[in-house]
C-alpha cells in the first residue's frame, strides 16, 4: 500500500507507514480518520504522551473498558495492551474493537494460560478463583470473580472464610491481600510483570534516604507497581510518607502535598498526566527504567495504520466472552472496582 502523503522522516513503523511521526499533521489525520470510521480512541495511562494527547479519553484499563460500552461510537480503538482490548470487547461484544498492534501483550497476563488454570482448579475443586484484571479472556472465563488492585482486598474478604481461594496471576498483589486479610487458605500464583523488576525494596529504601522530604505515591493500577505496594507495607519506605492512590487521588494529593517533590512508583507513562494536572509539583519516577515495552508498541505509525486499515481487530469467542463478562460483573457488584482512575 502507498505511504500516506503526510509521512515524513523517522524510520520504524508498520509496513507502508515507515517514517510516520507524531506532530500536528499526524494528529489531524488521526482525528479525521477516527471521525470517518465513527471511532472513539481510548488510551491507557501508560501510553506514549502523543498517543494520550490525541485520544478521546485517557484512563486505567477498567475505566476505559466501561467507557467503551457507554460511548455512542460503534468502533473502539484501544491504545493499550491486548488483554485490555479484550476486556473492552467482553463488555461490548456488539462493537468493533481495534488495537493498533495486536502483538502488544502483557508479561503478567501471559504468566498463566487457560490450561494451567484448569489444572490448578482441578487440584482445588472447591476453591473460589479470583483473578486480577490483567488476564486473558480465556482465563477470565475460568474465573469466579475478577478484581483490581483497588478492590482485591474487598473481593477476597467477601468470600466465605471456609472456602479456599486461588489468587492469580500477580504474586505481589496476592501477598499484599493475604497480609491485609490474614487469610491462611489462599493460594497465590507466582506470576509477575517484567516492569516491576526495577522497583525493588533496596531501591525504595535508597530513594527514601536520598529524598528525605519527598512523599511516595504508589499507583497500583498495573502489575508494574504491585511490588511497591507490597514493599511499602513491609516498611521499605517510611509509612507516614507513603500514599497508595488512584490516578484522580494522586492528582488531588499532589495539589495538597506539603513537599514539592513527589516520587511515583508506577510505569513512567503515568507521569505525563500527573505533570499536566499539577505542573507545580516535581514528579519523579522511583525508577525511570520502569517502562512497559508492550505499551510502547502502540506508536504513532501503528495508530495511523489502525485507523486507515481497520486493523488489528480483537476477537473473543462469544461463549468465552459471556463467561468472562460474568466474572467482571461479579467484581463490579462487590464495589469499588476503580483500578487507578
Ligand atoms: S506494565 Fe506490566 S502488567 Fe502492565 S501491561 Fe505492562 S507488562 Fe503488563
Amino acid at each position: 500500500m502507498a505511504m500516506p502523503a503526510l509521512m515524513e522522516q523517522v524510520v520504524d513503523g508498520p509496513e507502508g507507514y515507515e517514517g510516520v511521526q507524531a506532530g500536528p499533521e499526524w494528529a489531524a489525520e488521526v482525528r479525521r480518520l477516527a471521525k470517518a470510521r465513527n471511532a472513539t480512541i481510548l488510551a491507557h495511562n501508560y501510553q506514549l504522551p502523543e498517543i494520550q494527547d490525541v485520544a478521546d479519553h485517557v484512563g486505567d484499563s477498567l475505566a476505559l473498558s466501561r467507557m467503551a460500552a457507554e460511548v455512542p461510537e460503534e468502533t473502539i480503538v484501544f491504545c493499550g495492551v491486548h488483554f485490555m482490548a479484550e476486556t473492552a470487547k467482553i463488555l461490548s461484544p456488539e462493537k468493533t474493537v481495534l488495537i493498533p498492534d495486536q502483538r502488544a501483550g502483557c508479561s503478567l497476563a501471559d504468566s498463566i494460560k487457560g490450561e494451567e488454570l484448569r489444572a490448578w482448579r482441578a487440584e482445588f475443586p472447591d476453591a473460589v478463583v479470583v483473578s486480577y484484571v490483567n488476564t486473558t479472556a480465556e482465563v477470565k472465563a475460568l474465573t469466579d470473580i475478577c478484581c483490581t488492585s483497588s478492590n482485591a482486598v474487598d473481593v477476597v474478604a467477601s468470600i466465605d472464610p471456609e472456602r479456599e481461594v486461588l489468587f492469580l496471576p500477580d504474586q505481589f498483589l496476592g501477598a499484599h491481600v493475604k497480609r491485609v486479610t490474614g487469610r491462611a487458605n489462599m493460594h497465590i500464583w507466582a506470576g509477575e510483570c517484567h516492569v516491576h523488576a526495577g522497583i525493588n525494596g533496596d531501591e525504595l529504601a535508597e530513594q527514601a534516604r536520598t529524598h528525605p522530604d519527598a512523599e511516595l505515591f504508589v499507583h497500583p493500577e498495573c502489575g508494574c507497581a504491585t511490588s511497591a505496594l507490597y514493599l511499602a507495607g513491609e516498611g521499605s519506605f517510611p509509612a507516614d510518607r507513603v500514599h497508595i492512590l488512584s490516578t484522580g487521588g494522586m492528582i488531588d494529593q499532589a495539589k495538597a502535598a506539603k513537599s514539592s517533590q513527589v516520587l511515583v512508583a508506577t510505569e513512567i507513562g503515568m507521569l505525563h498526566q500527573l505533570r499536566k494536572a499539577a505542573p507545580g509539583i516535581d514528579f519523579q519516577a522511583v525508577n525511570d527504567r520502569a517502562s512497559c515495552r508492550y505499551m510502547k508498541m502502540i506508536t504513532p505509525a501503528a495508530l495511523l495504520r489502525c485507523l486507515a486499515e481497520g486493523a488489528d481487530e480483537v476477537h473473543v469467542d462469544p461463549e468465552v466472552a459471556a463467561l468472562g463478562r460474568g466474572s467482571v460483573q461479579r467484581m463490579i457488584a462487590i464495589g469499588n472496582p476503580g483500578g487507578g482512575e
